[in-house]
């Protein structure tokens, strides 16, 4: 496993990255070509979303907001992502899951267009100071075995696009969950994100929340992680996936 922090000189760094581009050389994630972690080819079967989803009903919303009948007291108030879950999308998010790669993250995050985030209004207006970016934690006992959390390292790559800090001590996994894929019901969802988060914040400067993850599948997460930060006072808090 490679990372390159910000830590290193840029000059050893590059020497590095040098180097080792010759010992591993990248290979693209969809077809295997080698040369850059996206071939052209597959950048291009990449299908963007254009239509965004209420994160409660699931239905098209402008902008991505959740729509006012679906609002309930600790809802999230919208959600926005930017690929289909599929194809080279589906298989660099599973790369970034299980093999830390920084820089397929930022190469990925890089292929979300500018045009994208300055589209949405939401974020825009979510850009200042006392706006937090807050990636999905893992439960402790999962970042050790894992050695690092995809939506973290997806995170650090979109602070700088979203002019938004990153936080990653605000939220915390407090119990491990069974995987959301593994639950048939909905009922059964929910109960399994009973009591998942807690907020490592007591007072109530807690501003308004940009929740980052990976895919939005189910939903159950994301909705979870903003039911407990609107309970501890956050005023507004919208979710980021790459995908869904
Ligand atoms: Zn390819
Ligand atoms: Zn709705």
């Amino acid at each position: 496993m490679f990372v390159f922090g910000p830590g290193l000189t840029p000059g050893i760094s590059t020497l590095i990255v040098n180097i080792l581009d010759i010992l591993f050389p990248k290979h693209c994630v969809g077809c295997g070509r080698l040369g850059r972690y996206f071939c052209p080819g597959c950048i291009s079967a990449i299908q963007t979303i254009n239509a965004p989803i209420c994160p409660a009903c699931e239905n098209l919303a402008i902008d991505g907001a959740t729509h006012p009948g679906c609002r309930t007291r600790y809802c999230l108030d919208g959600l926005t992502s930017f690929f289909r879950y599929d194809g080279v999308v589906r298989k660099a998010i599973k790369g970034i899951k299980y093999r830390l790669i920084f820089d397929l993250a930022v190469e990925f995050i890089s292929l979300i267009p500018d045009v994208s985030f300055s589209r949405r209004t939401t974020l825009l207006s979510l850009k200042g100071q006392s706006s937090v970016l807050v990636p999905i934690p893992l439960h402790p006992s999962r970042l050790r075995e894992r050695g690092f959390n995809q939506a973290e390292v997806l995170g650090k790559a979109i602070t700088d696009k979203l002019n938004i800090p990153l936080r990653t001590d605000i939220l915390l996994r407090v119990k491990r969950t069974i995987p959301q894929v593994e639950m048939k019901s909905k009922d059964a969802r929910l109960k399994n994100m009973d009591g998942v988060f807690a907020v490592n914040q007591d007072d109530d400067s807690l501003g308004p929340v940009v929740l980052v993850d990976d895919v939005f599948t189910t939903g159950a997460t994301m909705r979870a992680a903003a039911n407990t930060l609107k309970r501890i006072g956050a005023p507004f808090v919208w979710g980021i996936t790459i995908a869904r």
